[in-house]
């Protein structure tokens, strides 16, 4: 890799710098450079890894990574020899006592250590470290918001994630602490240190192929904010059709029983609840760890008191049996075959709780068992509102229709896949 391309160099480069405060920079990123290439040959994902847009030489070494500190001692190694090389100049010149020589030379003619030497090793470090201070110092001023989000933007697609600007936009907006767009009325400002360090674990993170959403923590839901963690399902924008075809057919209703099977993050609940306010909505989800999610959300939203929500498995009957007095079930119920699932992204495979994402079986073992107990648990002219995965809408509506639903009706998504499903009793 080129000095100049080198995402970390480009940071550590500023002509001003390089040449006013810290002429001894340029031979570092040099050295830099060719240490990295060796290691580039031992490592490649190492060095991946290590290097990315907000690092330069300090701050690869507070990373603690193994090729950082080589590289950073190379460095040291090299200043050291550059400080010999001038005082020897001196020396030639002037004659004085500076006499340049390394360390552990010992005094020739007594054996013991030669002080004039060790003031003038020990003026040579001290140099080496003050040079370093300096550089760090100035470095640290050169990264500023818009420089980091170039760099890391860049970085991202290198890694192959796609839309790499607006993730590391949105990541960057995380750490500040600011919406997306607030970033370009503060493009200038630099980054600190902590700022840094988190910004690069965060892309490392990102790089990898973990969703944004994990990493920021946060997911934006109906104009809601939720919380989100690897124990639920990312809420989708699709499901936000879902929710809007709800409150748009019932918002008229005075009173209202909505039960959410699979509540995960608590999302469709929650934004049923703040657009419904007439509505009583009791959601479940298997896992336990969803619904402490789920709450902590509802809380987040100032909507605790108002939404139920259990542990409890649709599969169970004696949970079916409590269930009952219901005018709408509503579900986005794992529907992706375990066929299908081998070809999923990585993000979702890797990173979402499986047993949201998938039945392990055709696709459908939820729409079944939901519509085939529905009977008992809605009222009459109870309504089911489903979100389907891509092909399934067909095969859902003729489960309905066999479970004795009339009205059926599918609508499409954003991407004119046919995506909610819904029926009346
Ligand atoms: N109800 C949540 C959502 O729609 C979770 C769904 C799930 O876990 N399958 O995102």
């Amino acid at each position: 890799m080129h000095l100049s391309n080198h995402p970390s160099i480009q940071l550590s480069i500023h002509p001003t710098i390089l040449s006013a405060a810290n002429p001894a920079t340029n031979f570092q990123i040099l050295i830099i450079e060719e240490s990295l290439k060796y290691f580039d040959k031992k490592n490649e994902d190492l060095i991946e890894d290590t290097i990315h847009p907000t690092c330069h030489n300090e701050s690869r070494l507070v990373g603690g990574s193994r090729t950082c500190l080589a590289s950073y001692l190379l460095c040291i190694a090299f200043n050291y020899f550059l400080f010999l090389v001038f005082f020897f100049l001196i020396f030639l010149f002037f004659g004085t006592n500076f006499k340049p020589v390394p360390i552990l030379t010992r005094s020739c003619s007594n054996g013991k250590l030669n002080f004039k030497n060790l003031n003038s090793n020990v003026l040579i470090f001290l140099t080496i470290f003050i040079n370093n201070f300096f550089g760090k110092y100035l470095m640290n001023e050169i990264l500023t918001v818009l420089k980091a989000v170039e760099l890391s933007a860049e970085y991202l697609k290198k890694k192959g994630i796609d839309e790499a600007r607006p993730n590391a936009e949105l990541l960057l907006a995380n750490i500040l602490n600011c919406k997306r767009l607030d970033l370009y009325l503060q493009f200038d400002r630099p980054l600190n240190e902590k700022e840094k360090q988190i910004y690069r674990e965060h892309l490392s993170r990102r790089a990898n192929g973990e969703p944004l959403q994990y990493i920021t923590g946060e997911v934006e839901f109906y104009g809601l904010t939720l919380k989100v963690n690897p124990s639920v399902l990312i809420p989708r924008p699709e499901t936000e059709l879902l929710v809007e075809k709800i409150i748009k057919e019932n918002k008229e209703r005075e009173t209202l029983k909505i039960l959410d099977v699979g509540t995960g993050s608590g999302n469709i609940a929650i934004a049923l609840k703040a657009n419904l306010p007439n509505a009583e909505i009791f959601s479940i989800d298997i896992s336990e760890k969803a619904i402490e999610t789920a709450k902590a959300n509802a809380e987040l939203n100032g909507l605790a008191e108002d939404v139920t929500f259990e542990t409890a498995d649709i599969f169970d009957e004696s949970v079916v049996a409590e269930l009952h007095g219901f005018d709408i079930i509503v579900s986005n119920p794992p529907y992706v075959s375990k066929e299908e699932m081998e070809d999923v992204q990585k993000e979702i495979k890797d990173y979402e709780p499986r047993e949201a994402v998938t039945d392990s079986a055709n696709g459908l073992k939820f729409f079944n068992r939901i519509s085939s107990v529905a009977k008992m648990i809605l009222n009459e002219n109870g309504k089911i509102y489903f979100e389907v995965g891509k092909g399934e809408s067909e095969k859902v509506s003729a489960i309905l229709n066999e479970e004795g639903f009339k009205n059926i009706e599918t609508q499409k998504d954003f991407s004119g896949i046919p995506r909610i499903v819904e029926g009346e009793l």
